[in-house]
C-alpha cells in the first residue's frame, strides 16, 4: 500500500536542508555552519543563491573548459533527451557513441583510435587498468599484474585509482588496495626547480626510478606505468624537461604499457587538445572526462592503442571481448553533450585560443612572486599553481583561507594542500586575467 499524504506529513521536517547530503571531499561540519551555495552560471561566472557574481578561476572542477550554460551543449542535452533517453551499449547500440569515438579517435594523439566510454574520470582509471591487464592476459603474458603509479599522482577515487595514487589521504583510510603497485618519486623538488614556466629544467633522470622497478620485480610482472602528464589535483607539477620520453623509452624497452591520465590536461587545457601532443609523447592508453562534456553531463572516455584493441579481437567472434561496461558507457544524453562541446571546442578554436594566451596568462600569474607567503609559482598552458608557505602547526590552512576569501571577494578559487590552483575556462578574455591576478593578490595580502 502507498504512504498516504498524512503518513508523508508524519515525518519529522528537517531541522536544518543542508543536513542530508554528505558531502564529498569536503569538511561536512565546518561548511554547513558558512555553505557556499551556486544557484547559477553563465559563461566565466556563477551567481551565489545570494545573487552575487562568482568569477570562475577553476572552470568548476577542472571541466568548464568552453564556459558556462553554452547554449550550444545545452540545446542538444535537451533534444537527446526528448528524442532518445537511454539506450543500452550492451548488445544493442544507438548512432551517437560510434559517432562521438570516431570523432574523438580523429582528434587523439596518432594511434590511439579506440575510444571506450564511462562515466568518471575515476571509472576511466579503473578501465584502464583493467583493459592493460587484460591485454597483456589476451596475449598470453597474464603474470603481468603489477602497476607503478607516482607519488603525488591523483587518479580518481576507485579501489584501483587509489592504490596507483600517491596522494597520502587519499589512500591512508581505506585499506591496502590492489596487491603489487609501487610508485615512482614525484618529480616536485623546489631546492632545483621554481617559479617556473612550463616544463622544469631538472629532474628528467628521476623516471629511472622504474629501471629500479624493474630490476626488483622484473619486466614480465609489470602490466603498466600510469602517471598524470602534469599532476593536477596534487597541486599543479608539470614534468621535468625529458621525464615523459626517458620513461616511454623505458615501458617500450619492457614492454610495459604507458598510461597517461589526461583527465585534466585533455580538451585544451595545455594550449592542445591533450598533453600528450604538447609533451610529444604518446601512451598506449589516455584516460579523459571532464572537458569531454565541457562539465555538463558525467562521462569518460578512454583511448587504446590500435595495437592494444586487435590484441582483444583474436578470440573468437561470437566471445565477449572484453568483460567490463557500465550501464551508462556511451549515454545518449552524454554522448549528444560530448558531441557538442567538440563543436564548441572546435569553431571557437579554443585550444589554440588557449595557447595564445599562455605568455599572458603566465606573466599575470608569476607577478604575484613577492606576495606574502608566496614560496613558488609553476604554469604551463592555461593551468597555474601558486604554493604558499605552511603556516607553523597548521598546514594547509593558508590555502584554505584563500579560497574563502577569495569566495567572499567574487572568486572561485580550488586549493589542494598548501597550494592555491587555478585553471580558467578557455574563454577567458585578457582582461579577466588580470583580474584574476588582481583579485589573488587582494586575497593573500589579507591572510594571516
Ligand atoms: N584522474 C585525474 C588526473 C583527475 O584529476 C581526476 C579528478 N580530478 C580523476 C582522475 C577522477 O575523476 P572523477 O572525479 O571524475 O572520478
Amino acid at each position: 500500500m502507498s504512504a498516504s499524504p498524512a503518513v508523508v506529513a508524519l515525518r519529522p521536517a528537517p531541522t536544518n536542508n543542508l543536513e542530508a547530503f554528505w558531502m564529498p571531499f569536503t569538511a561536512n561540519r565546518q561548511f554547513k555552519q558558512a555553505p557556499r551555495l551556486l544557484a547559477g552560471a553563465r559563461d566565466m561566472h556563477y551567481v551565489t543563491t545570494d545573487g552575487r557574481e562568482i568569477l570562475d578561476a577553476t572552470s568548476g572542477l577542472w571541466c568548464v573548459n568552453a564556459g558556462h550554460c553554452r547554449p550550444k551543449i545545452v540545446e542538444a542535452i535537451q533534444a537527446q533527451a526528448a528524442e532518445l533517453d537511454f539506450a543500452p551499449t550492451f548488445q544493442f547500440g544507438h548512432p551517437k557513441p560510434f559517432e562521438l569515438a570516431s570523432r574523438l579517435a580523429a582528434m587523439a594523439p596518432t594511434g590511439l583510435d579506440h575510444v571506450f566510454f564511462v562515466n568518471s574520470g575515476s571509472e576511466a582509471v579503473d578501465t584502464a587498468l583493467k583493459i592493460a591487464l587484460a591485454y597483456h592476459r589476451a596475449r598470453g603474458e597474464g603474470q603481468r599484474f603489477r602497476f607503478v603509479g607516482r607519488e603525488r599522482g591523483y587518479h580518481g577515487v576507485g579501489f584501483g585509482g587509489v592504490s596507483v595514487g600517491g596522494m597520502v589521504a587519499n589512500r591512508k583510510t581505506f585499506g591496502p588496495g590492489l596487491p603489487g603497485v609501487d610508485h615512482l618519486r614525484h618529480t616536485h623538488d623546489l631546492s632545483r626547480n621554481s617559479f617556473t614556466r612550463g616544463l622544469p629544467e631538472h629532474g628528467a633522470e628521476l623516471a629511472d626510478d622504474l629501471e629500479r622497478l624493474v630490476a626488483l620485480h622484473g619486466a614480465e610482472t609489470i602490466a603498466a606505468v600510469i602517471v598524470e602528464p602534469v599532476a593536477g589535483s596534487t597541486g599543479v607539477l608539470p614534468p621535468p624537461k625529458g621525464y615523459l620520453e626517458r620513461l616511454r623509452a623505458i615501458c617500450d624497452r619492457h614492454g610495459l604499457l604507458l598510461i597517461f591520465d589526461e583527465v585534466i590536461t585533455g580538451y585544451g587545457r595545455l594550449g592542445s587538445a591533450f598533453a600528450a601532443d604538447r609533451l610529444g609523447v604518446t601512451p598506449d592508453i589516455m584516460t579523459t572526462a571532464k572537458g569531454v562534456t565541457n562539465g555538463t553531463i558525467p562521462m569518460g572516455a578512454v583511448f587504446a592503442s590500435s595495437d592494444i584493441y586487435e590484441a582483444f579481437m583474436q578470440g573468437p567472434e561470437n566471445m565477449i571481448e572484453l568483460f567490463h561496461g557500465y550501464t551508462y558507457s556511451g549515454h545518449p544524453i552524454a554522448c549528444a553533450a560530448a558531441l557538442a562541446t567538440l563543436d564548441v571546442y572546435q569553431e571557437e578554436g579554443l585550444f589554440e585560443r588557449a595557447a595564445a594566451l599562455e605568455t599572458r596568462w603566465a606573466d599575470a600569474i608569476h607577478g604575484l612572486k613577492g606576495l606574502p607567503h608566496v614560496i613558488d609559482i609553476r604554469t604551463i598552458g592555461l593551468v597555474a599553481g601558486v604554493e604558499l608557505e605552511p603556516m607553523e602547526g597548521k598546514p594547509t590552512a593558508r590555502a584554505f583561507q584563500s579560497m574563502v576569501k577569495a569566495y567572499e571577494d567574487g572568486m572561485m578559487l580550488r586549493v589542494t594542500g598548501d597550494i592555491i590552483a587555478m585553471s580558467p575556462p578557455l574563454i577567458v578574455s585578457e582582461a579577466q586575467i588580470d583580474e584574476i591576478a588582481e583579485r589573488l593578490a587582494r586575497v593573500l595580502k589579507a591572510i594571516d
